[in-house]
């Protein structure tokens, strides 16, 4: 597969029309890479993730690093887990982390 990239001119614009079609066409094969990457998970390696989520009585600053989850809220600093580490993983389940079912003391 020829690079399109290459092709791109750079601040030319000698032929405004065909420089539409060529980048109409590299966002598209873009598009198509994503999907495929997309549609294969195992890619994916989560390696950090911060959230900041409006509970009910607040922000709440959600973290995944170094293979552990927190949060900082007074509830999970006594359990090691909360509503919104686990909404969290709820909200993820279906994407990257299907193997991930509970969290991590
Ligand atoms: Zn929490």
């Amino acid at each position: 597969m020829r690079s399109q990239l290459k092709e791109m001119p750079l601040g030319d614009q000698c032929d405004d029309t065909l420089d539409a079609q060529k980048i109409d066409e590299l966002i598209e094969s873009t598009r198509v890479k994503a999907e495929q990457y997309a549609a294969e998970p195992d890619r994916f390696q989560l390696s950090s993730l911060e959230l900041e989520l409006r509970s009910a009585h607040g922000n709440r600053l959600i973290i995944y690093e170094a293979g552990q989850w927190s949060c900082t809220c007074s509830f999970f600093e006594e359990w090691g887990r909360c509503s919104h580490t686990m909404a969290t993983l709820l909200l993820l389940k279906d994407s990257l982390f299907t193997e991930q079912e509970e969290i991590h003391d």
